[in-house]
């Protein structure tokens, strides 16, 4: 049967003028009993080879969802993409036939999930569970699957590999299982990897730890990676550049080092404040005031202004446009001249 263009994979190796992986006026909806759910409105960001693009923000803010929309995984329905493409290498997946998508799916395009033990199968071992995608997508005997686990499980720095391939989920930390999912993630050498809140369920050093080992795994293969977090504190040593989502969309993007000094929405300033800081021991932690907008029904204008302290009458009525600030430097935000020079008036 003659191959249609959607069947054509992205080109392995060089990327020509393409970006590796470029999100571009993604718009994701649900369709549920008590209305449509606008859980994406608009998010572009790209990640080229060996950058690491955090994205940020509450939960509900899209940026999980997003990652599913890329990954290609939502159910759909619920979930309708009514508008905006996903490029990879300059390919829009959106266009893939499911089978070529497939392909692209965990090969070339990985991700960590955020849970890693109901992720493990607890009835297999974990050197099967690795061993399993040699075995499927490398056609590998098990002899030599199982031998390419233990390597892996050595390039995650799970402490002596060879001996506990045949250990069960159950029987590992926290930290080593998410290690072990990591193994799996990148088994097949991807070029993108999404890793989704990989540290959530983990205490403060083991979170130092896998982000240390995602960094240097990226060093190693050159692999974008974006990193989905709602916690600034975990990015500022690991990302690039950070994109900021609110209500379903992107309110800043800049490079990490900008975002740290001076933030631009008043948002990302929040977030800043309300990270823990060890000269501050004693006083109170600041929190954002409000509550995250509800997607059935956000509000007018910037989707921020029932809880922002620059508010201006303007804000109600007006949805702010992403304002450049400088360079790739943008704010969604009409007031983000005055964010940066300071306190609200
Ligand atoms: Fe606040 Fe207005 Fe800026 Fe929205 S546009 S973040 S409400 S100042």
């Amino acid at each position: 049967m003659k191959k249609t263009s959607e069947d054509v994979l992205p080109a392995e190796g060089g990327l020509g003028d393409h970006p590796l992986l470029a999100v571009d006026d993604l718009h994701v909806e649900f369709r549920t009993r008590a209305g449509i759910v606008r859980a994406v409105n608009g998010v572009s960001y790209t990640v080229g080879p060996g950058e690491t693009l955090a994205v940020l923000g509450e939960s509900g803010s899209g940026k999980s969802v997003t990652a599913q929309a890329i990954m290609g995984i939502l159910d759909m329905p619920p979930a309708v993409i009514p508008q905006g493409q996903i490029r990879f290498k300059g390919t829009d997946l959106l266009k893939l036939s499911e089978e070529a998508r497939s392909q692209v799916r965990g090969q070339r395009v990985a991700m960590v999930f955020q849970d890693a033990l109901s992720a493990l199968n607890p009835v297999f071992t974990v050197g099967w569970q690795i061993s399993e995608m040699f075995r499927v997508h490398r056609g590998m005997s098990k002899r030599d699957a199982l031998k390419k686990a233990v390597e892996l499980m050595d390039r995650v720095r799970i402490p002596a590999a060879r001996q506990r391939v045949n250990d069960y989920p159950h029987q590992f930390s926290g930290g080593m299982r998410q290690r072990i999912m990591i193994a799996m993630s990148i088994a097949l050498d991807p070029e993108v990897l999404i890793a989704d809140e990989p540290t959530t369920a983990l205490d403060v050093t083991v979170q130092a730890q896998i982000m240390e080992l995602l960094a240097d795994l990226q060093r190693e293969s050159r692999m974008g990676l974006i990193l989905i977090t709602h916690d600034l504190g975990v990015v500022a040593d690991v990302a690039d550049k950070i994109a900021v989502m609110y209500g379903g969309r992107i309110v800043e993007n800049a490079p990490v080092h900008d975002i740290y000094k001076s933030p631009a929405h008043p948002y990302t300033k929040g977030l800043l404040e309300s990270i823990p800081r060890v000269d501050q021991k004693g006083q109170d932690l600041y929190a954002i005031k409000g509550l995250p907008p509800n997607l059935l029904d956000l509000p007018t204008g910037c989707a921020f202004h029932p809880r922002c302290p620059y508010r201006q009458d303007n804000c109600v009525t007006d949805v702010p446009p992403l304002h450049r600030v400088s360079g790739v430097r943008g704010s969604a935000c009409h007031y983000w001249r005055e964010v940066l020079d300071g306190e609200p008036q």
